[in-house]
């Protein structure tokens, strides 16, 4: 960080705004110029508030060098993750595709959807229990009922299961989970963040909040990571724009944004971020060729029947046949 002082500043105002950065543990280098004198910080700035200290007095500006999150950060960790869960790879070079249901239905639902996305080769089932809705009357999920039908999916395709927690007083239902799905309606929910950061090293699938910029996303990413759990995954899904002909506004450029400025693998959400069966296959196209570690999308063998998002739904035929091109594209990558 640096702290750019206003020319009118006296010795006795700059001192003091030493002694104050002394006192966090931050070692100030003054530096004079005819004009204008600047203050580097040097030491752990991360608890020292930008706007605070350019609301002092004496302060003309303060420039931050650094960004706020270290665990996430690709500088302090040059290397790919790679997060394994079930055996399953992802980062680093290893592409994933989760596949299913956006809302788990029944058990021969499930069932028969995993099988259809196993043969199509997705490596592991997506499927939710507990569902955030914007209607408190629209389908809610079957909750714990509904974890157990993944269960009995994953038992019969060997697939790893994928699935959103929204409160962390059902975490115990999660044991047999093998990634967990933070949505984008809890991307900031921090107590949670915190809570599952701290309880379990399974891999989180942690989905950009629909208004969230990518600083605020890795912020939350650090949120899991300074808790202890290192192993996230992030996602884009799209976001809110004034547009309003698709469902959200997929903003492919962070895959290589997020690519530099962190070593978490990055995942692309194509049915959220478009809401429209039929713009699934080129949107996941366009992830695996823009450099996406893996991609998640919606799968239902009767989408017009679907409780949740059946629009956006692809039937097994048509996953099948973008999981051909997607096989494609990575092939010539
Ligand atoms: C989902 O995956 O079904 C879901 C609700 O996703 P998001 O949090 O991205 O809206
Ligand atoms: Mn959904």
């Amino acid at each position: 960080m640096i702290i750019v002082i206003k020319q009118n500043a006296d010795e006795a105002q700059v001192e003091n705004l030493k002694s104050l950065l002394l006192s966090r543990n931050i070692t100030p280098h003054v530096s004079k110029g005819s004009l204008q004198t600047i203050i580097g910080c040097v030491g752990d700035v991360a608890h020292l508030d930008p706007d605070l200290i350019e609301a002092l007095d004496v302060v003309e500006s303060v420039q931050r060098i650094q960004e706020p999150y270290k665990s996430a950060n690709r500088k302090f960790h040059p290397e790919d993750t790679v997060v394994e869960a079930g055996g399953v790879k992802i980062g680093g070079g290893n592409f994933a595709v989760v596949a299913g249901p956006c809302s788990v239905e029944s058990e021969e639902q499930v069932v028969a959807i995993a099988r259809a996305v196993k043969a199509a080769g997705a490596s592991m089932l997506r499927g939710g229990a507990f569902k955030p809705r914007t209607s408190p009357y629209a389908f809610q999920g079957l909750g714990a009922e509904g974890l157990r039908m993944l269960s009995v999916a994953k038992k019969e395709t060997g697939l790893p299961i994928v699935t959103e927690l929204m409160d962390f007083a059902d975490i115990e239902l999660f044991n047999d989970v093998d990634v967990i799905q933070i949505g984008a309606r809890n991307m900031q929910n921090f107590n949670l963040l915190r809570e599952v950061g701290a309880y379990t090293k399974k891999p989180i699938l942690l989905k950009r909040g629909m208004s969230a910029s990518v600083q605020e996303l890795l912020m939350s990413a650090e949120y899991v990571m300074a808790s202890g759990n290192p192993n996230v995954i992030l996602c884009e899904r799209g976001i809110r724009t004034f547009e309003t002909s698709l469902r959200n506004t997929l903003d492919l450029g962070v895959v290589p944004l997020l690519h530099k400025l962190s070593h978490l693998p990055v995942m692309v959400d194509p049915s959220h971020a478009t809401g429209h069966a039929y713009m699934v296959e080129p949107v996941s196209v366009a992830a695996t060729a823009i450099g996406a570690d893996g991609l998640i999308i919606e799968v239902h063998n009767n989408p017009a029947c679907a409780l949740c998002d059946g629009a956006q739904s692809q039937t097994p035929e048509a996953f099948t046949a973008t999981m051909e091109k997607i096989r494609k594209i990575r092939s010539v990558l």
